[in-house]
């Protein structure tokens, strides 16, 4: 038994006799906000995803749980060799590794991450098992690759052609310059609120292109890339990782959500923090992305260009998010 599980099982007893009044009548509430909700269930993804979507929202209208549909969501994009920022495809480090960082979160607390993986189709994957099956909450590199390779997951070459070769004519300069929105990033994060009202997120990448070896941005970073609390909402990032994780942004959004912010609010909040540290060098592009308990959502980024897409009841949809600039 791993500790996590020990935990569980031995608080077991007290918890059902401490929560049950409670999450009966949070239940009540939420019952009765569905029937006018049509955002019930419904997902959220980072950009234009829309098989994505399409993969998140075939697992909630079956009914199935919000944390099964962030990850199914995900994949689709780890395994897209067209998608050039996420999983198989995405563009390598200077060195031309592509390291791949991911970590998901479910509705109890619970998380898992994988930080510098290589070699690996699914790291999302890997964090959900890290999760579930360790007693920890991160592991990185060699570590999270050998963990892997235990759970039944292949070795993968992650370096398609087209990223190799455009790695090749980046280094006739070795330039280090992310362009905003076109791109050298845009990693996807997912939230989902299913049927029960719980909410589960999951955010992968490789990361900005062409970054030094060993680094990480705020995608794997609990509270900085996703961040979600079941009682509340979640958010989650994308662009230059170390303004999101300067401010612990997913976090922030979540905490300003508990405090009475529509996630539209929290959101513009959460940019507004970057932007304050940053004045005289907005030249970068963040974008974040909310949801609540009600299934309302909201974006703001710093640059247009940002957009998200949603799956519900009301329909399959693209919106562009609103934007600083
Ligand atoms: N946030 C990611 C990172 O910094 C990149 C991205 O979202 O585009 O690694």
């Amino acid at each position: 038994m791993n500790r996590r599980n020990f935990i569980e099982k031995s608080s077991l007893g007290t918890a059902v006799v401490l929560t049950s009044p409670v999450t009966s009548k949070a239940q009540d509430i939420f019952k009765a906000q569905k029937k006018e909700s049509p955002n019930i269930p419904i997902v959220i993804a980072t950009w234009d995803v829309p098989n994505a979507s399409s993969a998140a929202w075939d697992i909630l209208r079956n009914s199935g749980d919000s944390l099964e549909a962030v990850e199914k969501g995900v994949k689709v994009e780890e395994a897209d060799v067209n998608n050039q920022s996420v999983g198989k495809g995405g563009r390598p480090d200077r060195d031309g590794n592509v390291t791949l960082d991911a970590c998901i979160m479910d509705k109890d607390g619970n998380c898992g991450a994988v930080v510098f993986l290589q070699n690996i189709l699914h790291p999302i994957s890997v964090a959900r098992k890290v999760m579930e099956e360790t007693p920890h909450v991160m592991l990185a590199g060699k570590g999270a690759e050998q963990f892997a390779y235990e759970k039944g997951f292949e070795k993968t070459n992650l370096l398609t052609e087209k990223s190799k070769q455009e790695w090749l004519e980046w280094k006739k300069k070795s330039e280090y310059k992310p362009i905003i929105n076109i791109e050298n990033h845009d990693t996807i994060g997912m939230l989902a609120l299913d049927e029960n009202g719980d909410i589960a997120g999951a955010c992968t990448t490789s990361g900005m292109a062409y970054k030094m070896e060993g680094r990480v941005g705020d995608s794997p970073i609990i509270g900085a890339g996703l961040f979600v609390d079941n009682e509340v909402g979640g958010a989650t990032a994308t662009g230059v990782g170390e303004e999101v994780v300067r401010t612990v942004g997913s976090f922030l959004i979540v905490e300003l959500m508990r405090q009475g912010k529509s996630p539209q609010e929290a959101c513009e909040e959460g940019v507004r923090r970057i932007i304050a540290k940053n004045k005289n060098k907005l030249d970068f592009q963040i974008g974040f992305i909310a949801i609540n308990k009600k299934g309302e959502t909201g974006a703001f980024c710093i640059q247009p260009g940002f957009s998200f897409r949603t799956f519900s009841r009301e329909g399959h949809i693209n919106t562009p998010s609103k934007s600083y600039i």
